[in-house]
């Protein structure tokens, strides 16, 4: 049974019409609350919330958070940014923008409003590690002037900005650094790795390998990542973040396309492409502090989280 809230919010989600946003508007509407959607669909489609059309406590206005935002609300949830590389690095100067000014504007309305902001940061703060596994503590190791660097120095930027603002004007922030996260409504041609190696798979396509394929990632099925978001915003108001999300359990590419193909049941061959710049060798999330501040951890492993995302990608391949 969906848990009522003795009191429903009027609850504002930017980039809800995304991956992760839609999932969370899911959970929000279950809890009972009234949800305002805003998006500008560069990455997201309403797709995504189709079946939430016609919804009484539901809500979409097109805007880009780039520009002020003047609406009344009691939470802030601040999703709006693309996440892939291929998206982010498509428009570079939209990407720092969205980061930068749309913290600034969404700062600025909780200010006022006097409400909680939730951040979605990144793991791209680590940039590419120095420490590994990587805790809350370690500062990062971030290129200030590459290709990826409009994302992680604009998602670095809009942390401080939280900082700032929760000091300077004691605003209630809530920062979660989200590790590669997977699962139904992940954009099929995004170029990420999950997406990629289950279309190559499902097509028959050779699975591209970038560089030799030992570089690690962690990944965490979509659900169990709503769950810590929830947690983190109904926590302590003392607890600010920044708070890894992620699951630990640490796969080289390599391992990750051999499972793809092995659960798709395909016959796709492996190929070796050259790795792009400034990719991350290793990444894998300590969450120590999630687990002590939250109770949080993943419950769905690989196994059970890739069968699902097969799953959705199979009866969605068609047209794309
Ligand atoms: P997504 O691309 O599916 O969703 C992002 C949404 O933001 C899209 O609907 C897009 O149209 C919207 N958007 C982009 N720029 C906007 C703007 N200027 N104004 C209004 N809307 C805008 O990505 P996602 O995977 O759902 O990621 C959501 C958030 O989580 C992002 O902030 C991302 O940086 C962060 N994050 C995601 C991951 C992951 O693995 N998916 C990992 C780390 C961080
Ligand atoms: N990758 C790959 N083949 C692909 C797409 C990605 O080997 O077709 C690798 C990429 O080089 C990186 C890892 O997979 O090392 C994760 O890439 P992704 O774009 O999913 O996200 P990142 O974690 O780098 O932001």
């Amino acid at each position: 049974m969906p848990r009522l809230y003795a009191s429903r919010k009027r609850v504002l989600v930017t980039g809800g019409a995304g991956f992760l946003g839609s999932h969370l508007i899911d959970r929000l509407l279950e809890e009972g609350h009234e949800v305002l959607c805003v998006d500008n669909l560069f990455t997201g489609t309403k797709e995504n919330l189709d079946h939430l059309h016609g919804h009484a406590r539901f809500e979409f206005m097109r805007h880009d958070i780039c520009f002020p935002l003047y609406v009344e609300v009691d939470e802030i949830w601040n999703l709006a940014c693309p996440a892939s590389p291929v998206h982010y690095q498509h428009d570079p100067v939209q990407t720092a923008k969205t980061c930068v000014h749309g913290a600034i504007n969404m700062l600025g309305l909780a200010k006022r409003l006097r409400c909680p902001i939730f951040q979605a940061s990144t793991s791209e703060v680590y940039g590419d590690p120095a420490m590994h596994p990587q805790s809350e503590a370690y500062w990062g190791n971030v290129n200030p002037i590459g290709i990826r660097s409009c994302y992680d120095e604009g998602k670095r930027c809009a942390e401080t900005l939280f900082f700032d603002y929760w000091r300077q004007h004691e605003v209630e922030i809530k920062v979660a650094r989200i590790f590669n996260t997977y699962g139904p409504r992940m954009h099929l041609n995004d170029g990420r790795v999950v997406s990629a190696f289950i279309m190559q798979a499902l097509r028959g396509d050779e699975i591209t390998i970038f560089g030799d394929g030992s570089q690690t990632r962690s990944f965490c099925y979509v659900d169990d990542m709503i769950e810590g978001f929830v947690r983190l915003m109904n926590s302590e108001k003392s607890v600010t973040g920044p708070i890894n999300l992620g699951n630990p359990g640490e796969y080289s590419m390599i391992q990750l396309a051999e499972l793809i193909v092995q659960k798709t049941g395909s016959r796709s061959q492996l190929s070796f492409k050259p790795l792009p710049f400034d990719d991350p060798k290793r990444r894998k999330p300590d969450i120590s502090l999630a687990q002590s501040t939250l109770g949080w951890q993943p419950q769905i492993g690989v196994d059970e989280g890739l069968a699902q995302t097969i799953d959705y990608f199979r009866s969605h391949q068609s047209g794309h």
